[in-house]
Order: structure tokens, then sequence, then C-alpha cells
């Protein structure tokens, strides 16, 4: 059955991308699998307060060791935002095409086009609370391309790159995303864990 671990997530992309990369000797499970329905207000003004805030709601419900991750797009010339707000740039309801749009009207006319993804992962363990964190950097581009992925992935270019990660098949993207460093991070803690 191997070791329990709780990602505090319900998101079935996000559990697909990680169940492909943890070691077989981890039972993935999610708020699905334990019954937690209930919402975790977001409130922290950095993607670790917020990473934090999620993973202690479930690790106090569950008892079992747990994992949450929150991630976002940080624009240098927006100084860091739209950063936590990322899902609601643009209000609310959370509409990834209105965050693009308004992300493309703040950058117009802007020179300094640079910004990363960020991904910042809270594991709580029995006494322990550990942060990871991964980034991929890029720049926004002036206009929307490529129809895969989702969020801002239409107008973010990786460095070394000349297409967006729209353009990009998920497992081109996933190879280098944020969310992955941050995972592999975790990966190699996890490797001490009995
Ligand atoms: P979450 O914390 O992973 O749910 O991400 C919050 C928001 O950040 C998402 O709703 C997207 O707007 C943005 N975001 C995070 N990761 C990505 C990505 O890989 N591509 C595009 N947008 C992303």
């Amino acid at each position: 059955m191997g070791i329990q671990i709780l990602f505090a997530s319900s998101n079935p992309h996000k559990l697909q991308e990680i169940r492909h990369i943890l070691p077989e000797r981890f039972q993935l499970l999610s708020l699905e699998d334990v019954g937690f329905d209930k919402e975790i207000e977001e409130t922290g003004k950095t993607f670790e307060a917020n990473a934090e805030i999620k993973a202690n709601a479930i690790f106090e419900s569950s008892g079992i060791i747990c994992f949450a991750d929150d991630s976002g797009l940080e624009v240098d010339a927006l100084d860091g935002k739209p950063g936590v707000k990322s899902a609601r740039y643009a209000g609310e309801p959370p509409d990834h095409a209105r965050n693009v749009e308004l992300l493309l009207s703040h950058m117009k006319g802007k020179t300094n086009r640079k910004a990363r993804f960020k991904t910042v992962i809270c594991l709580r363990l029995p006494g322990k609370t550990l942060f990871f964190e991964g980034a991929v950097e890029g720049r926004i581009t002036e206009e929307i391309t490529g129809g895969n992925g989702f969020g801002y992935d239409p107008v973010f270019v990786p460095d070394g790159y000349d297409r967006t990660f729209a353009e990009m098949s998920m497992e081109e993207k996933n190879e280098i995303s944020h969310r992955k460093r941050a995972l592999e991070k975790m990966l190699v803690f996890l490797e001490y864990i009995e």
C-alpha cells in the first residue's frame, strides 16, 4: 500500500502530473479520497503563506502527511503582479481569458517583459513544516499565441525558447514547469522518509 501522502487539491491535471513522478512506495491521496470538501480561504499575501494555510487545514483535519501548492505569475514591469492574485487578476469569477487580456493591456508599451511562473509547495509532517520553490523565467509576449495549456500560458515564453507554453505539448511544458521544479525538490526530501 505504501506511505500515504495527501495532496491538498482535487485538480485532476495536477494529480496526474504528480502521480506520474512520485516514487511507487508513496500512495497519493486527493481531497476527494479523504472526503474533504470545505472551502479553504487563501488569504495569504505570498505563495508561501497560501500554501501553508492549505497544508495546515488539511493536515489538521486528516492527520495524514500532506502537501499543498500555490502558484502564479510575477511580472517585473508590474512590480511582481499578478502574483498571488493570478487566478483572480481581472476579478470574480476567476476567468483565464479576461486575466490574460488585462495583463496584455497593462503591458502595452512596456519594454521590460521579464516574468516568471513560481510554485511554492508546503509539506506538513508531524512537527515539521517545509517549503520547496520552483520557478521558470521567461517573458510576456505582445499577443496571445497557442491553444494548449491554461491560464497565462498563451502569453508566456520561457527563456531559451521562442514558443509560448500554449504552443508546447503538455509533456514538453511539464518537463520545465515551475510545478515540476518545486515537486522535484520535495521528492529529494521524501527520499529520506521511512
Ligand atoms: P494555482 O495556485 O496552481 O491554482 O495557480 C493560480 C493561478 O496562477 C492560475 O489560476 C493561473 O492563472 C496561474 N498559473 C499557475 N500556474 C500556471 C501555469 O502553469 N500556466 C499558466 N498559468 C498558471
